[in-house]
């Protein structure tokens, strides 16, 4: 029996995780600890339900009374709040799936990490603001961080626990997003209904937008990086439109070996699900015949500049990743909110990345949690229209 907590369950990871789950509920291989959400009340109650959760958590203080209406008579517990989320990451999980969307994943997941748990982390975020205080945290507890991304898991099925050091260069692909073959000047007028659809994967609509503008390409780039402890410039992205293949790891023997799967979450969270072992799962089997071909591009950078950025940011290293991915969210919420151009999000981004470097440079370490805390909200302000 394995106790697991899911954070940010009704989202698209945590939605996909909840399924895997309940479809071993019969076996009695899990005890669900902890599910938590953000304003879908009635999802979250649902889900708590349904998996006999011991605790229910909305990140919102003010929904606690309508969580505890919608769980009443089930037995699981309610709780709101920044400061709930921290509790429920404290409890005692042999499995922790850390599926928040942004930053605001970085808090529960290293309280998570620091009881020495599995995280299984699909909120990259958390990575690029504070790649070293997670690592830090992890080894300190003898905690494994399993990456649920598409692309960092199939890099870590390609590694196969092999040396690093036997390792020239990891791929990761690019679907190219909803932009991929758009014209350059229709981009500015680019809606969020039209960068909100993704041409292979269903996922939340900020990563899908993030798709589009390949700031996830990025972010992935960062976490890449912090993950398996590889050099920037042994980090390639190619766009490969089918999304078949998620990621290759080019050995200094001349070999590459690629992992190749059906665009399907429920791979990469069911394989961090039963790590060290295999699961059968509920993934369609790859019929490479009936796709005929699978075709590679190199990214175009004019049209996709924040891979430009993500290489400056790992250059400057420091808090560059914090304010990076601030800077990021702040943007997008502006774009999402029809207070900014699709094509102003990258120029935001890199302007206040100089402004805060000029300011005192990116020189703190992300080594403590307040100090990663005080460099986003800076970023956030000053990205702020
Ligand atoms: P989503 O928007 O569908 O879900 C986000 C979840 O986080 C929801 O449960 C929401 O209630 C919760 N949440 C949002 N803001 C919160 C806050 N401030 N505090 C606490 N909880 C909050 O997002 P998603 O697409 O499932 O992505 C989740 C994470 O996984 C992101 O970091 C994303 O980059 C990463 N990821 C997603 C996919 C995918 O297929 N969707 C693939 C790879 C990586
Ligand atoms: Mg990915």
């Amino acid at each position: 029996m394995r106790r697991i907590s899911i954070f940010g369950a009704t989202g698209s990871v945590g939605a996909n995780c909840v399924d895997l789950i309940q479809r071993e509920m019969g076996s009695g291989a899990f005890q669900v600890v902890a599910l938590t959400g953000g304003r879908n009340i009635a999802r979250l109650a649902q889900m708590a339900r349904d998996l006999q959760a011991q605790i229910a958590v909305t990140a919102h203080d003010d929904l606690l009374g309508q969580l505890r209406d919608a769980l009443a008579g089930s037995g699981v517990e309610a709780a709101a709040g920044p400061a709930a989320l921290i509790e429920a990451a404290q409890r005692p999980a042999d499995w922790v799936l850390s599926a928040i969307v942004g930053a605001a994943g970085l808090a529960p997941g290293l309280a998570s990490l620091r009881r020495g748990n599995i995280l299984a982390l699909a909120n990259k975020e958390s990575l690029v603001c504070a790649g070293p205080l997670l690592r830090n945290a992890a080894a300190g507890q003898s905690a494994t961080i399993l990456p649920v991304d598409s692309e960092h898991s199939a890099v870590f099925q390609a590694l196969g626990g092999e040396n690093i050091d036997s390792v020239k260069s990891v791929t990761i692909t690019a679907s190219g997003g909803a932009f991929r073959d758009w014209p350059l000047e229709r981009l500015a007028a680019a809606t969020v209904a039209e960068a909100s659809t993704h041409p292979n994967w269903a996922m939340g609509q900020r990563i899908t937008i993030d798709s589009a503008s390949m700031f996830n390409k990025a972010l992935e780039v960062i976490e890449a990086k912090e993950l398996f402890g590889l050099r920037p410039d042994q980090i390639k992205v190619i766009v490969h439109p089918e999304s078949i293949i998620h990621a290759m790891v080019s050995h200094i023997d001349g070999g590459t070996i690629a992992h190749m799967g059906a665009p399907d979450m429920r791979h990469a969270i069911g394989y961090a699900l039963n790590w060290p072992n295999r699961g059968v799962l509920p993934v369609a089997d790859l019929d490479l015949a009936a796709l005929g071909r699978l075709t590679f591009r190199e990214p175009d950078e004019t049209r996709w500049p924040a891979l430009r950025l993500a290489r400056e940011v790992m250059q400057a290293g420091g808090m560059a990743g914090a304010v990076f991915n601030a800077a990021k969210e702040q943007a997008l919420d502006d774009f999402i909110a029809g207070r900014m151009a699709f094509t102003d999000m990258a120029p935001r981004v890199e302007s206040t990345l100089s402004a805060l470097s000029a300011q005192s440079g990116f020189s703190a370490d992300p080594h403590d949690l307040d100090t990663v805390l005080q460099w986003d909200r800076a970023a956030r302000q000053e990205a702020a229209i």
